[in-house]
């Protein structure tokens, strides 16, 4: 048994790593009525009530299209500000919310409708109390 401490531990259960540690998303999409979910654990579909034998794991896509923003400038001490909370709705589902980040703070620039993709990066220098890391998923605009 081997315990590999070097790799992150994922900031968000939605976050799955491979076996080399590269970071993807994986999330659940009900058969019975389509809706998606950025999770894998759901018990019960939350649109139409299906149990979770209707719900099936799927590796959604990393790019997406911006469905709001909004630029927080007061945050939690320790939380640098501002920052851009947003709301992307991936390619084929499921709508994720996370951070929106190298695009400025210019409204066209953070305008529904965008398309933007999904990153992996340290989740701002947090560790726990054994010293690993967390990993995050952010947003970044595609034509950047
Ligand atoms: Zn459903």
């Amino acid at each position: 048994m081997t315990t590999d401490t070097s790799l992150p531990i994922p900031a968000f259960s939605f976050i799955k790593l491979d076996k080399s540690g590269k970071p993807g998303l994986v999330a659940q999409r009900c058969t019975a009525c389509g809706a998606a979910y950025a999770d894998s654990e759901r018990v019960a579909c939350g649109k139409c009530g299906a149990r979770a034998d209707k719900l099936e794991t799927f590796t959604p896509s990393l790019e997406g299209t911006l469905h709001s923003a909004v630029i927080v400038k007061r945050g939690f001490p320790g939380v640098d500000v501002p920052f851009i909370s947003a709301v992307v709705d991936l390619d084929g589902g499921p709508t994720v919310k996370g951070t929106l980040r190298n695009t400025g703070f210019e409204p066209e620039n953070i305008a529904q409708g965008i398309r933007v993709k999904v990153c992996f990066d340290d989740a701002l220098g947090r560790k726990d109390k054994q010293g690993n890391s967390f990993i995050a998923h952010y947003f970044e605009p595609i034509s950047a």
